[in-house]
């Protein structure tokens, strides 16, 4: 085995250290020329494909169409909502020339879509007949973050897709927002099998230029939340200063009422984060680009015979549906291939070998804990299934166990400061003030995450100021 390819790191030692060897060794990204901006590899990119595969239909379904628009943004367009444009203003990279000359009015390289999107709008709506009405894009995005980047969790330019609705009524808008984290947690929990909790944002913590947001959080193994999507109702705040408005039944203009949500290729690094071990990335079969590596064990340098039965298994089953690939490679040797489809975290190896051959069976290997089974050609197609179905649940289950394991309620400041150095998140009663929430904040390490949907009961003393709590609130440090 070559040296640098494997993981060298535990991960539970330096997980910064670990997440990038994962990212650079098993090609899920590679650094760019420019400070902060990946290249999404093949085998990165291959899991943002599923993940639209999945999403896409469904928000078709729901309705929403899919547009395009143009990735830069004049100055004065963004400027309107005054809350919108201050929230932004520090990521936004400018166009400010056109090869020598200086250009009018600078360009901002989108850092979200919702104010050249409701410029449009307002020429689009006229009537309640339009409503509801809803767009999606996938696109990219630039924010020039400041702090130190990360492949995928924080680039500079991400991948993701928005929804930009617009309802007549508020009840409409409310319903949408909805929708959108209920999708979210469907990615997720059912596609990348990472559990999630679902709820609001405080208002510290929302969306600039909304009335409120809605967010799905992940916890990772270093104790640390990772929002996986964010869905925001933004009330009238944008059909104001936008103009986005409809002649109602009632034959009068009403201002429209909007929600946008959206979510990112920085699914991939909570999927890397999430599943992955001291060896290397786990990839969920559902998501995986490889499902399936099969491994000719070749002995003598003529048995072409081992090759060519691998190539015919790998085809059988490319025509059940599974995505397949035999490493034939003969400059490399079986356990030097077992450790690099490890690392890249392919969910099942099969490996072959003169014996089994023999006996008509195949050796199954589970990526995930390592179980070895032997299995019979004839039955290897509905093993297979049945294996990556099993695959995809335990990691859920295990992701599961770990985040019930790890949260705890805690009743005053220092069983909160316990909990977060013990790499666990925490709830906590809340009397809701933001003061209160600042005042904490300079107290203990993190901040508010969410205000879970599932608020159980709340009762007891905000454990800030003392005061009667409003509500539950999950905090703990974060990505
Ligand atoms: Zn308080």
């Amino acid at each position: 085995m070559s040296e640098d390819l494997g993981i060298t790191v535990k991960r539970d030692d330096d997980i910064s250290e670990w997440y990038q060897q994962v990212v650079l060794r098993a090609e899920f990204a590679d650094y760019s020329p420019v400070k902060g901006l990946i290249v999404m590899r093949w085998w990165g990119n291959s899991i943002w494909e599923a993940i639209r595969g999945f999403w896409d239909p469904i928000m078709r379904n729901h309705g929403l169409k899919n547009h395009y628009f143009p990735l830069l943004i004049p100055e004065s367009l963004l400027k309107r909502e005054a809350e919108h444009f201050e929230g932004f203003t520090p990521e936004v990279a400018w166009v400010t020339h056109a090869g020598e000359n200086k250009l009018e009015e600078k360009l901002a390289i989108r850092p979200t879509s919702e104010t050249i999107m409701y410029e449009m709008f307002s020429k689009w709506i006229k009537s309640y007949r339009d409503l509801p009405f809803l767009v999606n894009q996938w696109a990219n995005i630039m924010r020039w973050e400041t702090k130190m980047t990360k492949p995928f969790l924080r680039s500079r330019e991400f991948l993701w897709h928005e929804a930009h609705t617009v309802h007549k009524d508020k009840e409409g808008a409310d319903e949408e927002t909805k929708w959108g984290i209920d999708g979210y947690e469907k990615i997720s929990e059912e596609l990348l099998a990472i559990p999630v909790i679902k709820g609001k944002k405080t208002n510290s913590d929302k969306f600039a230029g909304a009335d409120y947001t809605y967010a799905i959080e992940a916890l990772m193994p270093d104790g640390k939340a990772l929002q996986m999507g964010t869905s925001h109702m933004l009330g009238q705040n944008f059909s104001k200063p936008y103009d986005v408005k409809f002649m109602g039944k009632d034959e009068k203009w009403h201002y429209a009422w909007q929600t946008s949500y959206g979510t990112s290729t920085r699914l991939i690094g909570g999927l890397i984060l999430a599943h992955g071990d001291d060896k290397g990335a786990i990839i969920p079969p559902k998501v995986a680009p490889v499902q399936i590596v099969i491994i000719p064990i070749v002995f003598k340098e003529t048995d072409k015979n081992i090759i060519k039965k691998a190539e015919e298994l790998k085809e059988k089953l490319v025509n059940h549906g599974f995505r397949v690939e035999v490493d034939s490679r003969d400059e490399y040797t079986a356990g030097w291939k077992f450790n690099h489809w490890e690392v890249k975290g392919v969910p099942l190896r099969l490996e072959i070998g003169p014996r089994d051959i023999k006996e008509g069976k195949v050796v199954v290997v589970r990526r995930d804990n390592g179980e070895k089974s032997s299995v019979k050609n004839i039955y290897i197609e509905q093993a297979i299934r049945d294996e990556l179905d099993d695959i995809q649940i335990a990691l859920f289950n295990k992701l599961k166990e770990n985040m019930d394991k790890n949260t705890v309620e805690t009743k005053n400041v220092d069983e909160l400061k316990k909990a977060l150095t013990q790499k666990k998140w925490a709830i906590i009663p809340h009397c809701s003030q933001e003061t209160c929430e600042e005042e904490l904040s300079k107290k203990v390490e993190g901040g508010p995450r969410v205000i879970p949907f599932d608020q159980n009961g709340v009762s007891g003393r905000c454990i800030n100021c003392a005061s009667n709590a409003k509500y539950s609130l999950y905090w703990g440090r974060s990505y």
